[in-house]
């Protein structure tokens, strides 16, 4: 029996997951998580990661010593072999962060190999696997909302990398963003320096930076009204969840969004399906249904034969963790 782990490294936990990789099962029900510290850099980080992964073993019944392999996953930006963006970023701001190896780092602290994907494309990786299983390759796209707009893209069954790791970045492409209705006046910036590209609307810093603000003048006496930005954006979604107009004005141009990307997408790779994962749809049944059927309201008309599947992701909490495992379980089983 080869048990591998899967790590997900966020910005304050480490969130964990075992995976047998001769029956295909998770040993590890529910969310495991372990405080990450990254604000103190690598060193402190690491040694969080290795006791966190004891915990984790023994929630599973087993001792670290059981697990042949690591599949780790971050935010970027980190080159394809898991070197962290030596200009810095949002999740590891400690100046030791910059140019680190964090996949050689964590591989010889565990004494074990790891491979390394972007949160993004590790959490695409799980929900593909979970939609479509691995017997039949089927292609899909990923679209995962958080703070930013994370995804990726599987094509006849495998993640696309890319030559520099920048693969599947979604968030990143050009939309048509003033053929959204109401939309028509804006230029909605986003921190790569493009202009309506697809995070710089679907993203909860889009919602901060640009729609909140945009949209919230048209509804005076608003309870948002005179709240600081950051804290009224996270409330945004519990408030279109309970039907409030001017939240579901924003949420309504997030899918229309979507249903712009989605369409060029439909027309590069005729999928066979899309998932839309995040903090975005960590929402009620009746929210996610409505958040889907807007999508398809957004999109232009198509082919007939062209039925559209749209998923949202499962187990989204852990589906980063989820998709690590898969991906180490592709590198290091024979
Ligand atoms: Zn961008």
């Amino acid at each position: 029996m080869a048990i591998v782990a899967g790590i997900d490294l966020g910005g304050t936990a480490v969130n964990y997951t075992l995976l047998d990789s001769a029956s295909g099962r998770f040993l590890v029900e529910g969310l495991c998580e372990h405080p990450a510290l990254s604000t103190q850099g690598p060193d402190v980080c690491l040694t969080q990661i290795a006791d966190g992964l004891d915990v984790a073993a023994g929630r599973a019944g087993l001792q670290a010593s059981d697990i042949t392999a690591i599949g780790l996953d971050t935010p970027g930006p980190a080159s394809a072999d898991g070197v962290l963006s030596a200009k810095g970023s949002t999740n590891f701001v400690h100046p030791a962060w910059a140019g680190f190896d964090l996949r050689g780092g964590l591989a010889a602290r565990l004494q074990r190999p790891v491979v390394y994907l972007n949160d993004g494309n590790a959490a695409a990786l799980w929900g593909h696997t979970a939609i479509f299983g691995s017997e039949r390759p089927a292609t899909s796209i990923s679209v995962i909302i958080g703070t930013g707009t994370g995804g990726g893209v599987v094509v006849d069954g495998r993640m696309v990398g890319g030559r520099h790791g920048f693969g599947g970045e979604v968030g990143h492409v050009l939309i048509p963003w003033r053929s959204i209705a109401g939309l028509e006046e804006l230029r909605p910036p986003c921190n790569c320096g493009r202009t309506g590209d697809l995070e710089s609307i679907c993203s909860l810093t889009a919602i901060r930076r640009t729609l909140l603000p945009h949209f919230l003048w048209r509804y005076p006496g608003h309870p948002l009204e005179g709240v600081d930005a950051a804290a009224a954006a996270v409330r945004v979604r519990g408030l279109a969840d309970r039907g409030d107009p001017m939240a579901l004005d924003i949420f309504r141009a997030q899918a229309h969004a979507l249903g712009l990307f989605i369409d060029q997408m439909v027309n590069l790779f005729d999928p066979d399906g899309f998932l839309i994962g995040g903090g975005a749809v960590e929402a009620s049944q009746t929210f996610r249904d409505w958040f889907v059927t807007e999508i398809r309201a957004g999109m232009p008309v198509q082919r007939e034969e062209q039925v559209l599947r749209i998923e949202l992701m499962p187990d989204g909490d852990t589906a980063g963790a989820r998709g690590a495992a898969l991906e180490a379980v592709r590198v290091f089983v024979p």
